[in-house]
C-alpha cells in the first residue's frame, strides 16, 4: 500500500493514497465562523488544496439576528459570496432555481442562497461552536463546545459582529421585555399593537421602524443625527451603465452600498486603504458608514414620526412600560425601546480568545491591526469581515468584500507570505490535501 506523507510536525499520521486519515487531531487552517466570510475563505482555501476545517452554524447571524421581511441594502450584484471561479453567484442561484431577480433582495432569498453556496462549496461545515483558542507550540489549540480539541497551524476568525452589539450605557440594566437591541430579534411582528421607540438613524433603525409600522405597532424613531438620510439610487442612464460595464473588470466598485460615489470608488481598493494616511482612512470610513437608509425605505416610513437631533436621556421602568425622557425635556410612555445602535468592534470581547492571545494582539480602537493576508500581530491568527475594516476599510463590512478577502488570504497562506508554504500534496476523497510544509 502506498502512503503519502501528510502535514509534517502536526501529529497527523500517514495517509493511504487518496484518503486523509483525519484523526481530528490537527489541520492546517481552522476557520471559526460559517457566515459569508468564513464560507468564502474556506471555498478558496479548499480550491488551492489547503487542508481546512470550518466551524459554526452557516448563515446563523442572518437567520437569527436580522428581522424577517428585511431587504438587503446591498444590491444583488454586491451580494455574491465569493467562490474561486465565480460559479456560485447569487444570479446563478436565482437562475438555477427559477427565482425572479427582485430588487431589493429579500433576506429570506439571501439566506437560502447562503445555504446553497455552503452545500456546493463547503458541504462539510462542522456546526459546533468554538469555545477556546490558545497558542501552543504547533500553532493553536482549538477547543469545541463538546470538549473536543485539535491543533491548527493557522486560525481564521470569521465570527462576524455578534459579540459587539452596542448598547449605550444609559440603557444598561433595563429589563429585556422593555428594552432590547436589534441584534435580539429575528421577527418584529411580536410588537404588533405596541408602542415602540426605535433609537438610531441607520439602515437597521429605519428598516426596523418600517417593519414595526407594517406589523401594526405604533412607532417613533429617535435619532441623534440632525436628520435622516436616504442613499439615492444610481441613475440608470445609458452612460452610467456603459461606465460600469467598462470599469467593472478593473475595480468592481461596490457602487450602491457605501455612501457617496467617490467614496465607493476609493474604498474598493482595500490595499490602497491600508496604506492611506490615518486622516484619509477616518474620512472615508466616516463617509462610507454614516447612518443612512436605502432609498426604498423613504416611502415606507412616510407615516412614521422621526424625531431627529434628539437623544433619549433617561429611561425608567413604570409598571409594564418604560418612561423615556428626551434631551429636549419631552417624555414618551412606551411598551418597548428598540436600540438599533449598531455594533462596535472590540477584540477584547471575543469570548474564545485566551488572555495570552489578547495580550499579544495589537489593536487600534478595538480593531485588530492586520498585515497583508489579514494576519494579526499574533503569527498565524487572521481576522476577516468587519473586524478587518480597521485595516482594510469599510469594504470588509459587507458581503461584497468576501472576494478581495478570500483571494488575498488564500494567496498569502499558499505562498511565501504564509510561512506554511505548500510544497506537495495529494487530493483526498473529501477534496482536502495532505500537505507538507517547509
Ligand atoms: C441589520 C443588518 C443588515 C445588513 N445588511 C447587509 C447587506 O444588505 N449587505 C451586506 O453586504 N452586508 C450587510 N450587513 C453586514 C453583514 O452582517 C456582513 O456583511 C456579513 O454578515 C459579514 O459576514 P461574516 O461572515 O463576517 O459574519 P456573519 O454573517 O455574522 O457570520 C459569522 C458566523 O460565525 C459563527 N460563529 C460565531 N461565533 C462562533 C464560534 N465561537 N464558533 C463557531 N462559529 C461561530 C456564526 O454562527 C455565524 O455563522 C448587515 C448587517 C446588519 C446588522
Amino acid at each position: 500500500m502506498r502512503v503519502a506523507q501528510s502535514f509534517d510536525g502536526l501529529g497527523l499520521g500517514n495517509t493511504e493514497e487518496g484518503t486523509l486519515r483525519d484523526s481530528g487531531a490537527s489541520c492546517h487552517v481552522a476557520i471559526i465562523g460559517a457566515g459569508p466570510y468564513g464560507l468564502a475563505a474556506a471555498a478558496h482555501l479548499r480550491a488551492e488544496h489547503v487542508e481546512t476545517r470550518i466551524f459554526g452554524e452557516p448563515m446563523a447571524f442572518w437567520e437569527r439576528h436580522m428581522p424577517k421581511g428585511m431587504f438587503l441594502r446591498s444590491s444583488a450584484s454586491a451580494s455574491n459570496l465569493a467562490d474561486p471561479d465565480g460559479r456560485l453567484r447569487l444570479d446563478r442561484y436565482h437562475a438555477l432555481h427559477g427565482l425572479p431577480h427582485v430588487k431589493p433582495v429579500p433576506i429570506e432569498d439571501f439566506v437560502r442562497y447562503g445555504h446553497w453556496f455552503q452545500q456546493q462549496a463547503v458541504p462539510d461545515v462542522d456546526r459546533r461552536t468554538v469555545t477556546s483558542l490558545v497558542a501552543d507550540s504547533q500553532g493553536f489549540r482549538v477547543r469545541i463546545a463538546d470538549g473536543e480539541e485539535f491543533h491548527a497551524r493557522r486560525v481564521v476568525v470569521a465570527t462576524g459582529i455578534s459579540p459587539f452589539a452596542r448598547r449605550p450605557a444609559q440603557f444598561a440594566g433595563l429589563p429585556a421585555p422593555l428594552a432590547s437591541h436589534s441584534f435580539d430579534h429575528a421577527d418584529l411582528s411580536r410588537f404588533a399593537r405596541q408602542r415602540v421607540v426605535v433609537v438610531g438613524a441607520g439602515q437597521s433603525a429605519l428598516e426596523s421602524a418600517a417593519l414595526l409600522h407594517e406589523a401594526g405597532a405604533e412607532v417613533e424613531v429617535v435619532a441623534r443625527a440632525p436628520g435622516t438620510y436616504f442613499i439615492p439610487d444610481w441613475p440608470q442612464t445609458p452612460l452610467v451603465r456603459a461606465a460600469r460595464r467598462l470599469l467593472s473588470p478593473i475595480a468592481r466598485p461596490p457602487f450602491d452600498i457605501m455612501g457617496p460615489r467617490f467614496v465607493s470608488w476609493l474604498i474598493a481598493w482595500p490595499r490602497l486603504f491600508r496604506r492611506s494616511p490615518r486622516a484619509l482612512q477616518d474620512f472615508l470610513t466616516g463617509r462610507a458608514v454614516r447612518p443612512a437608509g436605502a432609498s426604498w425605505l423613504a416611502s415606507r416610513l412616510a407615516a412614521v414620526p422621526i424625531t431627529a437631533g434628539r437623544t433619549v436621556a433617561a429611561a425608567t421602568p413604570t409598571g409594564s412600560q418604560l418612561r423615556l425622557r428626551l434631551d429636549d425635556g419631552s417624555e414618551r410612555l412606551v411598551d418597548h425601546l428598540l436600540l438599533a445602535t449598531g455594533y462596535r468592534v472590540d477584540a477584547a470581547r471575543y469570548p474564545f480568545l485566551a488572555p495570552t492571545l489578547l495580550q499579544a494582539l495589537r489593536t487600534r480602537d478595538g480593531y485588530p491591526e492586520l498585515e497583508v493576508g489579514f494576519e494579526s500581530s499574533v503569527p498565524g491568527l487572521h481576522f476577516v469581515g468587519t473586524p478587518a475594516a480597521g485595516t482594510f476599510g469599510p469594504l470588509c463590512r459587507f458581503v461584497v468584500g468576501t472576494r478581495y478577502m478570500a483571494r488575498t488570504l488564500t494567496r498569502y497562506i499558499t505562498h511565501a507570505g504564509g510561512n506554511g508554504r505548500i510544497r506537495s500534496g495529494r487530493p483526498t476523497a473529501n477534496g482536502l490535501l495532505a500537505v507538507r510544509h517547509g
